[in-house]
């Protein structure tokens, strides 16, 4: 189940990337930049003010899941799962249905297409998602294949997964970006639990994924996003820059490299777009100084820090 691939990245891993977004992920953190990654499903993106109210996409369902509002636009009633050809029935672009199924043969073509791209950047394939490795089988079958056709390949991962499928993937020769949200069980809990979901993740497992793949001497990046009112107290900083310094690293290693990747709110209008309410007022940012102070106490731990990604 794949939601987007995106071409051209720059942000994804070393060089010019393809990003392929899988889609699904066992965490539900509110600040998600794409909350249309987090249901296993296929769901309605929908922009009200593109709307034109021209009923084709309700005649597209054939009556499931979609009418007229009387005062224009269309109601959603989303326990009902998307038809693929609703999106593609509108005009106006005002309507997408987020995630198909595909296979690894029809997502490396449109990979490959990139590849000469890939040979002048040293750039290649990236998984992203969502959560790639809720789909193990499928991301590791994906990856096998982009190695044989001689494609680098990355992946960004929130690693609240089993270990067995890290173990896995781990045995290719593959570029880790893998987040850190925070060492505190409660507050990792509170902030990317599923609403529905009984107790949420925790926080050790992660953790422990970190720990695993820093002891057998992964190509690892973290990242760590800076959200308010979650991380962006010293306290947490702290405690989340002190575990990334002590991961195991042979004594020859190059400082281990870590992004700081500060709030924004630039996915608000997605939430918008799904019918759900977004966790953060307008307009929200983490103070820049603040991000600086983390930057320094990074470094002064033996971090090699970026700011962004
Ligand atoms: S097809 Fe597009 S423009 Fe027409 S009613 Fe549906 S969402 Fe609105």
């Amino acid at each position: 189940m794949i939601f987007d691939i995106q071409r051209f990245s720059t942000h994804d891993g070393p060089g010019i990337r393809t990003v392929v977004f899988f889609k699904g992920c066992p965490l539900s953190c509110a600040w998600c930049e794409n909350p249309e990654s987090q249901s296993f499903r296929p769901e309605l993106l929908y922009t009200r003010v593109r709307c034109v109210s021209c009923g084709s996409c309700v005649a597209a369902a054939g009556g499931e899941g979609l009418r007229a509002d009387p005062a224009g636009g269309i109601q959603i009633d989303r326990s009902v799962e998307p038809r693929p050809e609703v999106g593609a029935a509108c005009p106006a672009l005002a309507l997408r249905v987020a995630g198909r199924d595909m296979g690894v043969a029809e997502i490396l073509d449109e990979v490959l297409k990139d590849a000469s791209f890939f040979a002048a950047s040293g750039g290649g394939l990236t998984i992203s998602g969502g959560e790639p490795l809720a789909q193990a089988d499928f991301a590791l079958e994906l990856l096998e294949a982009a190695l044989a056709a001689g494609v680098d390949i990355a992946i960004e991962t929130c690693l609240a997964v089993p270990r067995a499928s890290v173990e896995r993937a781990a045995a290719l020769p593959l570029r880790w970006l893998a987040d850190l949200k925070h060492t505190d069980a409660a507050a990792f809990r509170a902030a990317t639990s599923r609403a529905d979901a009984a107790g949420g993740v925790d926080a050790c497992l992660p953790l422990g994924n970190l720990e695993y793949l820093a002891g057998r001497g992964a190509d690892l990046t973290l990242r760590v996003p800076v959200i308010p009112g979650f991380n962006d107290d010293e306290a947490s900083m702290r405690g989340i820059l002190e575990f990334a310094a002590g991961l195991p690293r042979a004594a020859d290693a190059k400082p281990r490299r870590l992004d700081l990747l500060p709030y924004h709110d630039l996915a608000a209008g997605k939430y918008a777009g799904l019918g759900r309410a977004y966790a953060f007022p307008p307009g929200l940012r983490v103070d820049s100084a603040r991000i600086a102070r983390f930057a320094e106490l990074g470094i002064a731990l033996g971090l090699d820090i970026t700011i962004g990604g």
